[in-house]
């Protein structure tokens, strides 16, 4: 519900952005939360999006998870040898920058929870992320390495995926998997901020995955205002006090410009 007690859920018209964008301007605190349809404009791919999801092609138990790299470590590795190739081809869209652009204005006021695994934000110049799902982009063990001082994933033997020459672990992307823990500090931080944000913006989440989907709610419950930048429904459009029918790159810019 917006403030006038009725739900915003179309196309944003031009005095619904010119609220919100003023209501972002004076708020002392903002937490952004945004998901795969943030990078959606990029050219990366979403999880969930009917015609071009991921998961409508490929068995997400086999591919993100520890048990489906277990089974089959080609297979897994090949397939994020591709998104990471994708993901080297991208560019950040104009709403990666409208908000590092924000957030380098207004220092201090901004923090930006990811779950994307993508490096589009930082390279958009978002200088500081919590990044929640981990970095596509990096390696680490499959198994914990059992030197005191651990061997390097980059000096692995080459390999589809890479394994140690000694002992023979396996080098896995450093993304969180279905089932595992997210990285140590990181949802403690997120939840804060959601605490402790005048406004949450969610963008591009499907609000599916737990327990990034969460934080709105930590936010509302908190007293702060939440406003959803998402073209599509997703599961927690209820916790919004407004929800822009939108793409992050054309809405965002409208929502943060000066
Ligand atoms: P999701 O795929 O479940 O949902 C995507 C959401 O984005 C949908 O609600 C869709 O309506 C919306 N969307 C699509 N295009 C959009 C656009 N242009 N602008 C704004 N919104 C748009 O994604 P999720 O909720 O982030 O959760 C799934 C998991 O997917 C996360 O854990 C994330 O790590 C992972 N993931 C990340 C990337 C990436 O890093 N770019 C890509 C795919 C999946």
């Amino acid at each position: 519900m917006d403030e006038s007690g009725a739900s915003a859920s179309g196309p944003p018209d031009a005095a619904t952005i010119a609220r919100w964008r003023a209501e972002l301007a004076r708020a002392a605190r903002v937490c952004v939360l945004t998901g795969a349809g943030m990078s959606a404009e990029s050219g990366i791919p979403t999880f969930r999006d009917a015609m071009s999801g991921l998961w409508s092609r490929f068995d997400p138990a086999e591919l993100a998870s520890e048990a489906g790299f277990r089974a089959n470590p080609a297979r897994v590795w090949d397939w994020y040898a591709e998104r990471r190739a994708g993901v080297r081809r991208a560019q950040p869209n104009a709403g990666h920058l409208a908000l590092a652009d924000f957030a380098a204005r207004r220092p201090g006021v901004l923090t930006l929870v990811t779950q994307n695994v993508d490096d589009l934000h930082q390279r958009a110049g978002q200088v500081d992320a919590i990044w929640l799902h981990g970095d596509i982009g990096a390696d680490r063990w499959l198994d914990r390495c059992p030197r005191r001082a651990p061997c390097d994933p980059s000096r692995a033997a080459p390999g589809r995926p890479p394994r140690c020459a000694d002992c023979g672990n396996l080098v896995r992307p450093g993304v969180v998997w279905f089932g595992e823990m997210l990285p140590d500090g990181a949802l403690d931080a997120a939840e804060r901020a959601a605490a402790a944000c005048e406004l949450m913006l969610v963008v591009g989440t499907s609000g599916a995955v737990w327990p990034a989907a969460g934080l709105a709610s930590i936010a509302r419950d908190a007293g702060a205002r939440v406003l959803i930048v998402n073209p599509q429904a997703s599961e927690i459009d209820a916790v919004a006090h407004a929800v822009l029918r939108g793409t992050a790159a054309v809405v965002l810019p409208a929502l943060l410009r000066r």
